[in-house]
């Protein structure tokens, strides 16, 4: 990525400040099983990476957009709720900015490290982007389905009906059941047809990668659960001005809120601290990326 000039840098300035910090964390943080302290906040710098990843959607109809994912660097967040707020103020007016001199900004990071946190980033908010689309399309199959089964329905019947009029060995008793056969195998043979109308495919491409460079507010927190504590950093956006929540650790789930596991205080979302599928007992997905530690079951 960043190849081929699809690669741009901005540099944006603002000077918000935190306001009541600790009441609008509580709110972004939404830590369902654990509590933080907010032990420090300083002005920082930090560099987002803001992917557009363009999406084509081909069923019975065509849909294609943008699907836009915002990496900051510094802390591994995703914050698609500040990404939102700050795309009207991403024009060419930062292009030639510059970061003061003294600004610390953080590293590059290695490719396979992107695209780890990639892989798993886009589906859901792909799922999410495509969501109104695939209502649509499964409603016009449904209508299909229907009017399917309605007009199949009614020659199965009036088949029927001949067949019980006529007395078995009669020619006109074999030719219906021979109908009523064949009206099964049509009505097959188009429920597939429409399996293959509304299949949805969806490609995906990458169109262009913008470096961000932005002043934000850096947040220590101690993070409590149960007996374990761990320190979180966090970044509060001042253009957004909100603080941008915790990555899951699982897999990078939108979904909030996160849950704070016992032994690692990692955070993930519902689904990182599951259920086992095959002995019942929940564990941290994040401290067992192999498997559960009890059955072993992945
Ligand atoms: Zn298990
Ligand atoms: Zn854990």
């Amino acid at each position: 990525m960043g190849d081929r000039g699809h690669w741009s840098r901005c540099v944006l300035e603002a000077s918000a400040g935190l306001g009541d910090a600790e009441a609008v964390l509580a709110h972004e943080l939404a830590l369902d099983n654990a509590t933080f302290r907010l032990v420090a906040a300083r002005p920082a710098w930090t560099r987002y990476l803001l992917f557009d990843l363009r999406y084509t959607a081909i069923s019975d109809e065509k849909r294609d957009g943008v699907l836009r994912l915002m990496l900051n660097l510094a802390t591994g967040a995703l914050p698609d709720a500040a990404l939102e707020r700050i795309t009207p103020w991403l024009n060419d007016a930062g292009a030639d900015a510059v970061p003061p001199d003294d600004a610390v900004l953080p590293a590059d990071w290695e490719r396979t490290r992107v695209l780890d946190v990639l892989r798993p980033a886009v589906p859901p908010r792909l799922a999410a982007a495509l969501a109104p689309f695939e209502r649509g399309l499964r409603r016009r199959l449904a209508r299909d389905q229907d009017r399917l089964h309605a007009y199949h329905n009614d020659l199965y019947r009036e088949a029927m009906r001949r067949a019980a009029t006529a007395t078995e060995g009669d020619p006109a008793h074999q030719r219906e059941q021979l109908r009523i056969a064949a009206i099964g195998r049509e009505y097959r043979a188009k429920l597939d047809d429409l399996g293959h109308k509304y299949a949805l495919r969806v490609t995906l491409e990458w169109i262009r990668t913008l470096e961000l460079v932005m002043p934000v507010v850096r947040l220590e927190l101690l993070v409590r659960r149960r007996k374990a504590e761990r320190v979180v950093w966090l970044d509060w956006n001042r253009l957004a001005r909100r603080p941008e929540p915790p990555v899951c650790e699982d897999n990078v789930a939108p979904e909030r809120p996160r849950l704070a596991c016992d032994d690692a205080v990692h955070l993930v979302s519902a689904g990182g601290l599951a259920a086992c599928t095959g002995c019942g007992k929940a564990y941290c997905r994040a401290c067992h990326r192999a498997g559960c530690p009890k059955c072993g079951r992945v």
